[in-house]
């Protein structure tokens, strides 16, 4: 079994060739040129469909995808204004008449946390959950064994709890959402706004690792905001695991371990004994092998 996975993400599109273990045999990636539009998407995801077949022989293509998915039939379901026109494009049926391949396609954050159960973090856990920090906030619900998307495939949509009524706007129309307040862009805001513009998140962990008082407590702040959201998640679910995710997950051990002290505060202990946390061990090829081993369980080899 031989598969091209593909990972619809906002800023880059990433493509890999991997077999039925999950080893990869090429990857690569190009800018998503989301501005574009979801036409213009369809039309690079077919060229770079068509560069894998040149490169190995296919037997099938699985996307990982932005937006809710629609994962029994490949249908976008909804996507915010960062992708325009990408709500409802049917981009399994799309992808498999260009290329006459049966195509899979599933939520980016759903793909994470099945990349992470099949071959990292989360192995052999039934019940955890997948936070992706990153320009927004992601997740995934990984329940008794399975992806659960809810009714509509729109679960796990945990960007959106609200933290702060009557907080700050939200992409969604909403306001005070978790996103807006946890995410790293969130802190980039808060680093933006202590220590002038020009401070990257990484420079910014630094300091904090070396003890500057002025980014503690700006990473505290953030800290707290995060953990609260998490605290919610933790009572509605009794996860085992929750999987960080995103590009905050570079932060490793350290942000492990500040998630964990200031969580355990905020939880009934009962659920403070069975709870790891832990970060995405594959980064950014999670996607890509969530997306391969969606493929393999629908086709019932997972
Ligand atoms: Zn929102």
């Amino acid at each position: 079994m031989q598969l091209g996975v593909i990972d619809i993400g906002g800023t880059f599109v990433k493509y890999a060739a991997v077999d039925g273990e999950g080893a990869f045999l090429f990857h690569g990636s190009v800018p998503t040129e989301a501005a574009q539009g979801g036409e213009a998407l369809v039309a690079k995801v077919q060229r770079l469909c068509d560069e894998l077949m040149e490169k190995v022989q296919l037997d099938g293509i699985s996307i990982s995808s932005a937006g809710q998915i629609d994962n029994v039939n490949g249908r976008v379901v909804f996507a915010t204004d960062t992708l325009p026109g990408y709500t409802g494009t049917e981009l399994a049926k799309r992808i498999s008449v260009h290329t006459g391949l049966p195509v899979k396609a599933e939520n980016d954050v759903n793909c994470t946390a099945l990349g992470e159960y099949w071959k990292g973090a989360a192995r052999g856990t039934k019940d955890f959950l997948c936070v992706t920090i990153g320009t927004g906030i992601g997740g995934a619900l990984f329940l008794n064994g399975e992806l659960y998307t809810g009714a509509q495939f729109s679960a796990g949509e945990i960007g959106h709890i609200n933290l702060y009524p009557n907080g700050t706007p939200c992409t969604c129309g909403q306001r005070g959402c978790y996103e807006q307040y946890a995410s790293s862009s969130a802190l980039q805001q808060l680093v933006d706004a202590r220590f002038g513009e020009g401070l990257e998140l990484k420079g910014f962990f630094e300091r904090v690792k070396a003890g500057n008082r002025d980014a503690v407590q700006v990473f505290e702040y953030w800290l707290d905001d995060l953990t609260t959201g998490l605290q919610t998640l933790v009572h509605l679910f009794n996860p085992e695991l929750i999987v960080i995710g995103g590009g905050i997950s570079a932060q490793g051990d350290f942000l492990q371990q500040a998630i964990r002290s200031s969580l355990e505060k905020k939880i009934m202990p009962n659920h403070r004994r069975s709870l790891q946390i832990k970060m995405a061990e594959h980064d950014n090829k999670s996607n890509l092998l969530g997306a391969a081993k969606k493929f393999l369980d629908d086709c019932g080899m997972g």
